[in-house]
């Protein structure tokens, strides 16, 4: 329809700016950070002295970084699929798991998995494992107050079903139906809103799908599926 296209073209044009922007920001980001380094190591056994101000430096320089780099993610051109090779979901969501164990540690979060599946999917792996990451982390913010997070990678009739459930604050009908949309966030000042939508764009630069279910107070579930790559 005329209403869909005009906002497909609203989109491509925020990102098309947003694209921008994170370049040209990205150059100073390196200056400054490049900086820190040689100050650090020329103000030697002083640099003591002013440790705490340059962590502070160091973490909010990171924090840019994180920012822009989620940015240009999200404006890659979708044409192309890098580094496209065979990979089982079950065993990227095993290798995630480290990275975020601190994370569910303390959180007070206990985790379960059940990630029997050993098929593939044609994939670049560090995407999958972006796309993973984006929902885990999602499901942590959801749990302040602990709770559990469950893995699942399953063979499905018709590829691969993998579903990241959480039982933490779960949303209205209102946040559930914007949650996929640029730049739509609920965690006012620490949240991007980018992460879903850059998760849903690679999940549908694969051939996958995705979807949630949530009820307020109860927990979210979110369902990614993929079709089978031939044998490994
Ligand atoms: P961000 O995490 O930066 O806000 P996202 O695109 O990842 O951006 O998520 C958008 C919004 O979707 C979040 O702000 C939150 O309101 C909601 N959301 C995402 N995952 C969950 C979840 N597991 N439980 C409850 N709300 C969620």
């Amino acid at each position: 329809t005329t209403r869909q296209l005009v906002v497909s073209e609203k989109l491509a044009a925020v990102g098309e700016i947003a694209a921008g922007i994170a370049h040209e920001v990205n150059n100073p980001i390196q200056v400054i950070q490049g900086n820190l380094d040689v100050m650090r190591v020329e103000l030697g056994g002083d640099a003591d002295r002013v440790g705490t101000e340059l962590r502070l430096i160091d973490e909010q320089v990171h924090s840019i970084f994180l920012i822009v780099n989620k940015l240009l993610q999200f404006t890659r051109p979708d044409e192309y699929a890098e580094g496209m090779e065979h990979h089982r979901p079950s065993d990227v969501m095993a290798d995630t798991i480290p990275l975020v164990q601190h994370l569910l540690n303390k959180a007070e979060i206990a985790l379960v998995i059940n990630t029997p599946s050993q098929k593939a999917v044609a994939i670049n792996r560090t995407e999958l494992q972006q796309v993973f990451i984006n929902l885990i982390v999602n499901a942590i913010h959801a749990m302040p107050e602990g709770g559990t997070l469950t893995l699942s990678v399953l063979d499905a009739d018709d590829g691969i079903a993998i579903a990241v459930q959480d039982t933490g604050v779960g949303m209205s009908p209102n946040v559930l139906a914007r949650i996929f949309d640029p730049f739509f966030t609920t965690k006012k000042g620490e949240g991007t809103g980018l992460g879903l939508s850059i998760t849903r764009k690679l999940v549908e630069l694969y051939g996958g799908s995705i979807e949630a279910e949530s009820e307020a107070g109860t927990g979210t579930i979110f369902r990614v599926s993929f079709p089978e790559a031939g044998d490994v």
